[in-house]
């Protein structure tokens, strides 16, 4: 699809139903999460007359692409009813209606960059999806709206899905559905130590999916030139090769510097300088389409700058200035995480 004149066109998803999945007062993953998302959209000089998609409800078998059978039971039997399915993933009696359009809201932003309609797209959905494995919620998540995306594009006849995951935390439900597959390259850049303690670099996939799987476990205090060395030495360079077809963006914001849960420094010119560099390493592949949707991000104004840059970012193609160098500790980590990938690609 070739750019509009004007500039690129993007796309957004929202829904009024994702305000209502609550957990009990104090819980970091709350609605006004998405007001304060929502601003930092409409900040953006982008997506002024950006079109919302109307988010069908994903269906069971939507669910069902990535999950098994008995989970989506499970999930299903929550509806209308308030309860927790582990620790930290409660559900309130609208919950499964808001994660099924959420993830009808990632299915139809998949559709609308596959059929040309947009080069980009954001979508603030809630609850959260990463850590949903195939058999289990997890860590707020109960159904994994970027995977469901990620094999639907497949279905629809994508070869090569990126699933970029800049989250603070590893997507360990991501990676599991996809640790066997080539067709979906999953990159996570994450705190580590941290939760859920999955995503060690020689966490490579498995099988068919060996050097599909690209994890960069940092230290906590990785800051913008933290960032932008491990994309410049190892992210970049492997998604310019992967030439994907379909880019998706596990877009969380909590490895912003004000953070409560996460420990990383990355503000609005880090979001910035990644966004940019992604859409630019992509454009040059056979493949220039780009789907943010939203995960973690617990500071309401860290949350706000974080998406409003992100968008930003799409159409200035300037890069902001990154300050400061990498310290010993974080080099090590990502020549680590090269070294494990050295044998699957050509890295700097
Ligand atoms: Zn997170």
């Amino acid at each position: 699809m070739s750019e509009v004149k004007g500039g690129p066109v993007l796309c957004l998803a929202d829904d009024a139903l994702f305000e209502e999945h609550v957990s009990p007062a104090g819980h970091p993953e709350r609605p006004a999460r998405l007001s304060a998302a929502r601003e930092g959209v409409s900040s953006a000089a982008i997506a002024r007359g950006a079109p919302t998609l109307a988010a069908r409800d994903a269906s069971l078998d939507d669910l069902a692409l990535v999950h098994t059978g008995e989970y989506v039971t499970t999930l299903s039997r929550i509806d209308g009813k308030s309860g927790h399915l582990d620790a930290d993933t409660f559900y309130s009696p609208r919950s499964f209606a808001a994660a099924r359009r959420a993830t009808g809201a990632a299915l139809a932003l998949t559709d609308a960059l596959l059929d040309g309609q947009a080069d980009f797209g954001f979508g603030l959905m809630r609850p959260p999806g990463h850590h949903a494995r195939p058999a289990q919620s997890m860590g707020f998540c109960l159904i994994n709206h970027v995977a469901v995306a990620a094999q639907h594009a497949l279905g629809r006849g994508a070869r090569r899905v990126v699933v970029l995951d800049w989250d603070v935390h590893h997507g360990n439900g991501t990676e599991e559905i996809f640790e066997n597959d080539a067709e979906v390259l999953y990159i996570s850049l994450h705190q580590s130590p941290q939760y859920p303690g999955t995503g060690a670099a020689t966490d490579v996939g498995l099988g068919a999916g060996k050097g599909f799987t690209v994890n960069v476990p940092l230290a906590a205090g990785a800051d913008n030139a933290v960032y932008r060395a491990a994309f410049e030495r190892l992210v970049l360079p492997i998604i310019e090769q992967y030439a994907p077809d379909l880019t998706l963006v596990s877009a969380g914001y909590d490895a912003h510097v004000r953070d409560p849960l996460g420990g990383m420094q990355l503000d609005g010119d880090g979001y910035a300088w990644m966004t940019r560099r992604l859409v630019d390493t992509v454009r040059s592949g056979p493949g220039h389409r780009v789907a943010f949707l939203l995960e973690g991000g617990y500071d309401l104004g860290g949350l706000r700058e974080s998406v409003s840059r992100t968008l930003g970012a799409l159409e200035e193609p300037a890069l902001p200035e990154i300050a400061g160098s990498v310290g010993a500790r974080h080099d090590a980590q990502i020549a680590a995480a090269a070294r494990a990938q050295s044998a699957f690609w050509r890295l700097p």
